[in-house]
């Protein structure tokens, strides 16, 4: 038999079982071997019933004693199940399952049967109770040995498909395959070992030992396939011609000279790099990760200014309206007097036919939009050069959009969101990488503080005492998307109760939608201090740059992401003047106040992010749909970090030496790569 047979050829899996397999994504021998358990439990012995509850989910084995369905609160119903352990004494305890409103469980469980719970036992009252636990029936056949006496694995499972059920179609297919070699999918200075081996160590492993180094192999095979696929990525596009800069860099020294700050050192290394990757025949793929309000906005406009220089186009895309209008004004503030000329598209300056400062994409040296620059006609003329500006809002795709012309231009992809290093080896790993690690000097600092609603009494004469001194006011608060209708009316309500609360200051409302140029003119009103307090949903969330604002309220804070919080609060603390970002909650639980007590005690982005990632848990880290990498099955992007820079590295190696995979130990995963990513070595020289 094949790995790859359907398996519907494999005529001992039961037809209907088939259908409820292909709901989990298995269709193939070799979907089943790498459908990994979510967990194991050692049943070789278990745990004595416990006397108290625990925090930590158990796996024990009883005896139901005695089952119970009850109605509560009128149409509910709660399904009780009694298990005793095997040598019950007097001493023992029974154990409580209870089932909330799952009317199929009943028909699962009966009195007499031996079954195993996994769950946390918790106190009610006086009985120790189990809810929802997961749980599987066991019964008294041949096949007792797949399921018992052994660590034996729990899957993913679906409706129609038991544990049990699983376990023993997994357990079959392995003694199918028995003589079967799988083949090896890591190189050999990678890990030694069998997949083979690793396959079935992972569903049924000897020892928790054998289980770990199965998953540690078969981590790095996942790793290091994606880092394959990464790395071709970064061959292909590498292979490219691009556009050489070779300018002297003078209009960049004139803009440099005029600015009234100093670089920081930071900046000056990450110039230089931009500097060396565009001056090169090969197209520049740099990310730039810099903190919000690191000064990534003048790196960008010196590469620019080098691409210029030489004769080319460069395009500036930001993610929203607001900014690349503003995008639009300073660039223009910085480069107007250079001679450089600049237009700007987006959908609602089409609309509103506002006059660009030259007419004609053509004849502009910098076009500035959103995502109207991938979509509609504009039409470059020599497009060298494109920045991407806070890149997680655009995809991958997105990306090739702008990009895949010839010559290839240079890209500078930039980020204010901080991202773990393994984030960074994954979701952008066919990027270089540029890190403004450095403030620039003088900045103030921020304060943060977490609030009770309830004391918004003490925080709004704090607010009072801030607008007295002539600084300005962020008010920003959550909206469920819910309708647009019912979004703008919110945000109404809300705007008219914070114009009672700070009646002797001007405040205006600003949403997504209202439009665009109405927008811009409140942003205007804002920046120019006309306007004291600005009542907002998210819009302002990145790149808005008015130094005065140095007070932010951010109203049911709970509701939003830590990296989103992060994002916010670096609005403020753009000036000279100490900052206040006042993280208003009404909930405080646990997890809220966990949350909102890591911005209270950082402002460093990195570590923000790095406990994100903490505090969330595993997830689509990836983006997986955004990045175009195919979704883990058994590596976890945190706990694994190690073994992704092991399989980076390695693979990173492998193309260095030979970029067309053609090495007969590289054959194989020239195959690989063809054949499931679909890619073409085409290009590649
Ligand atoms: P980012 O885009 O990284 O959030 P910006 O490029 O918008 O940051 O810069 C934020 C502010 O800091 C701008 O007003 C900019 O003019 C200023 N700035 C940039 N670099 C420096 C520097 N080296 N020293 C002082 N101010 C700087
Ligand atoms: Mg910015």
């Amino acid at each position: 038999m094949e790995i790859s047979q359907p398996l519907e050829e494999l005529e001992w899996i039961p037809r209907p079982k088939i259908l409820a397999l292909r709901r989990l994504g298995i269709t193939s021998a070799e979907d089943l071997l790498t459908h990994f358990p979510r967990r194991h439990e050692d049943r070789h012995q278990f745990a004595e019933f416990p006397r108290d509850e625990s925090d930590k989910p158990i796996c024990l084995c009883g005896e139901v004693i005695k089952t119970s369905l009850r109605r509560f609160g009128g149409w509910r119903k709660i399904f009780e199940a009694t298990l005793q352990e095997p040598n019950a004494n007097a001493l023992s305890q029974p154990l409580v399952c209870r089932w909330f409103n799952l009317h199929y469980i009943q028909k699962m469980i009966a009195t007499g049967q031996q079954i195993v719970v996994f769950g946390k036992p918790k106190l009610r009252g006086k009985r120790l109770c189990m809810d929802h636990p997961e749980f599987e029936v066991i019964e008294d056949d041949e096949e007792k040995s797949i399921h018992l006496r052994r660590i034996t694995p729990i899957y993913p499972a679906t409706e129609g498909l038991s544990q049990r059920m699983l376990r023993s179609i997994i357990y079959r297919l392995l003694q199918e395959l028995d003589t079967e070699p799988i083949e090896p999918l890591l190189p050999k200075n990678l890990k030694n070992g069998d997949r083979g081996e690793a396959i079935r160590a992972i569903h049924f492993p000897e020892t928790w030992q054998a289980r770990d180094a199965a998953r540690e192999h078969l981590v790095l095979s996942e790793f290091f396939a994606m880092q394959m696929l990464i790395a071709s990525r970064r061959t292909e596009a590498h292979a490219r011609v691009s556009a050489a800069h070779s300018g002297r860099g003078e209009l960049m020294e004139k803009f440099l000279r005029s600015l009234p700050f100093e670089l920081t050192s930071a900046q000056k290394k990450v110039i230089a790099e931009i500097r060396r990757d565009m001056e090169s025949r090969f197209p520049m793929n740099r990310l730039l990760q810099g903190d919000v309000g690191s000064g990534k906005t003048v790196v960008a406009i010196a590469a620019i200014l080098l691409a210029v220089e030489g004769g080319y186009q460069a395009a500036f895309m930001a993610p929203t309206q607001i900014l690349a209008e503003q995008h639009y004004a300073v660039l223009g503030r910085w480069l107007e007097p250079l001679g450089v000329k600049l237009s700007i598209r987006t959908a609602a300056r089409q609309e509103e036919s506002f006059l660009p400062l030259v007419e004609g994409d053509e004849k502009a040296d910098v076009i500035i939009g959103t995502h109207a620059l991938l979509y509609e006609k504009v039409s470059f003329s020599n497009l060298g050069f494109v920045v991407i500006d806070e890149q997680h809002k655009f995809g991958v795709a997105q990306r090739a959009r702008l990009t895949s012309r010839e010559p290839a231009p240079d890209v500078l992809v930039m980020t204010a969101t901080p991202i773990p290093r393994t984030l960074t080896m994954t979701v952008y790993g066919d990027l270089d990488v540029s890190i403004l690690d450095e403030m620039p000097r003088g900045r103030g600092k921020i304060i943060t503080a977490v609030r009770d609603s309830a004391k918004l009494g003490e925080v709004l004469s704090f607010l009072r005492t801030q607008l007295e001194t002539g600084r300005q006011l962020y008010v920003v608060y959550p909206l469920i998307e819910e309708s647009e209708k019912l979004e703008a009316k919110a945000a109404a309500t809300e705007y008219e109760r914070w114009r009672e609360r700070l009646h002797q200051y001007s405040c205006e409302l600003l949403h997504g939608r209202i439009p665009g140029p109405e927008k811009q003119q409140i942003m205007e009103r804002f920046r120019h201090g006309e306007t004291k307090g600005l009542i907002s949903t998210t819009v302002i969330e990145v790149g808005v740059d008015v130094p005065n604002a140095t007070v932010m309220l951010v109203e049911n804070s709970e509701r939003f992401g830590l990296a989103q919080l992060h994002q916010l609060r670096g609005r403020i603390g753009r000036g000279e003047h100490k900052s206040y970002c006042i993280l208003l909650t009404s909930e405080p639980t646990s997890e809220a106040a966990a949350k909102l007590a890591v911005l209270e005690k950082t402002s460093d982005g990195f570590e923000v992010a790095e406990a994100d990632w903490e505090l969330r848990g595993p997830g689509d880290l990836l983006g997986t749909a955004q990045s175009g990498l195919p979704a883990l099955k058994i590596g976890d992007l945190r706990r694994d970090a190690q073994l992704m820079k092991r399989a980076r590295t390695s693979a990173m190696s492998i193309f260095e030496m030979d970029p067309r995979l053609e090495w007969p130990e590289n054959q194989h995963f020239r195959q690989l790569i063809v054949e499931k990513q679909g890619r073409t070595f085409s290009n590649v020289s």
